[in-house]
């Protein structure tokens, strides 16, 4: 499906033709080290490719190709092209089309992740700034964003961006009386508040559905939500009859301190029925949901922390991953920070491979070594613990870059 290979003219002249007119990275590196892709002494394409026998699967990257070192050799004004400088191609697509055709196999766990992550991502932005005749002002800086055509005609006739199945319900999370409310900009706070069924939300009519009903109060808030659907007209959950949905809830942050001991209490709770049943643990009620967490021993052997952890390595992208390791070393409540490293550095850190190879440190086909992909991570976690005023020695036995 994919080669990397040139052929052999007899056998295969079309295909041949085709691949050395299109699909050949241009001399550069040892061969040609003025060559227009070179950066810091290296090619940026990291041309000229490694010889090798058979087709390897590398680990969060593209496949590593067969080039076998047979011999083959295009030359070209005095060029010498091996297998070393062809770019992976598909022979059917560039019979077909006839031009320059870059085709890679891409497959894994993490494309699924870069799909799901280039659909939300939003447009591409550029940061601008204006100068000049204003040196004494404070520099502006304007957001701007870039509509290509293409883009902009799919969004004009107002095609879909994406198509998701199974559905996705999204849970709120809030405190008592702090849930969002939808009003029009005419309305009065009166009028608002004279609303039907106002003070309701997903979280409160669950309590509501447990109170009465007890076929749920095996499931948790977001189990619920894949059994029973909502009915946002009256508010009120139903036994669900058919349509697969997965519950997710928000994700909060424990730097929002009792909305995330909410949070903490709800990913274990089973069958809530009110907000003061989820503050009671072996019949005392608890005045804060801190409190309850720390009764029901969710704050011992950072426990709280690690299901905080888990979920956001599942959803959330590394770099915003680090920065929560950073915003949970702050709250000064962590037993055993380097425990919590050990743990989560292989979640925390699946992204510096990629980040090292594109510095250029590394040779395109070079294993990083772990330590130096973990040593990465802290130096980055660092960072963003020096941009909050404090830094990784604070919080001995953390390991240090
Ligand atoms: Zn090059």
């Amino acid at each position: 499906m994919i080669s990397a290979q040139l052929l052999d003219p007899q056998l295969q002249p079309l295909l041949y033709a085709k691949v050395t007119k299109y699909m050949l990275h241009g001399l550069c590196g040892v061969d040609n080290s003025q060559a227009k892709c070179m950066v810091n002494g290296k090619c940026n394409k990291h041309f000229p490719k490694e010889y090798r026998e058979r087709t390897d699967w590398a680990e969060d990257s593209y496949p590593l190709y067969a080039r076998p070192n047979n011999g083959l050799v295009f030359e070209h004004n005095g060029a010498r092209f091996t297998n070393q400088y062809v770019v992976p191609y598909c022979p059917q697509l560039l019979l077909l089309f006839d031009c320059y055709l870059n085709v890679e196999i891409s497959a894994g766990l993490g494309t699924v992740k870069y799909l799901s992550k280039y659909i939300y991502k939003g447009p591409d932005r550029a940061t601008m700034e204006i100068s000049g005749g204003m040196q004494d002002e404070i520099k502006a800086h304007l957001n701007g964003w870039f509509i290509s055509p293409i883009e902009a005609c799919w969004k004009i006739f107002e095609f879909n961006m994406h198509r998701e199945s199974p559905a996705v319900q999204c849970l709120p999370i809030h405190l008592p009386n702090e849930h969002y409310v939808n009003f029009h900009a005419h309305q009065t706070v009166n009028e608002v508040l004279a609303r039907q069924n106002v003070e309701k939300t997903q979280l409160t009519a669950w309590f509501n559905y447990d109170f009465v009903h007890d076929d749920g109060l095996g499931l948790t808030y977001w189990q619920f939500s894949q059994y029973y659907t909502w009915d946002a007209k009256v508010k009120s959950w139903y036994p669900r009859q058919w349509a697969k949905v997965i519950g997710r809830m928000y994700f909060v942050s424990p730097s929002k301190g009792e909305q995330f001991f909410l949070q903490l209490l709800l990913t274990i709770f089973e069958g809530g029925k009110s907000w003061e049943y989820l503050r009671t643990w072996n019949g005392q009620v608890f005045a804060i949901f801190k409190e309850a967490c720390m009764a029901r021993g969710l704050l011992e052997d950072d426990h709280g922390w690690r299901i905080c952890l888990e979920e956001a390595i599942a959803i959330q992208p590394r770099m915003a991953c680090r920065r929560l390791l950073a915003v949970i070393l702050l709250t000064n409540e962590v037993a055993e920070p380097h425990l919590l490293w050990d743990q989560f550095k292989a979640g925390l850190c699946d992204d510096v491979k990629h980040k090292l190879h594109h510095m250029n440190h590394y040779q395109a086909n070079q294993e990083i070594p772990e330590n130096d992909v973990y040593d990465y991570g802290l130096w980055d976690l660092n960072r963003i613990l020096v941009e909050m005023g404090r830094s990784l020695t604070d919080f001995p036995p953390m390991p240090l870059p």
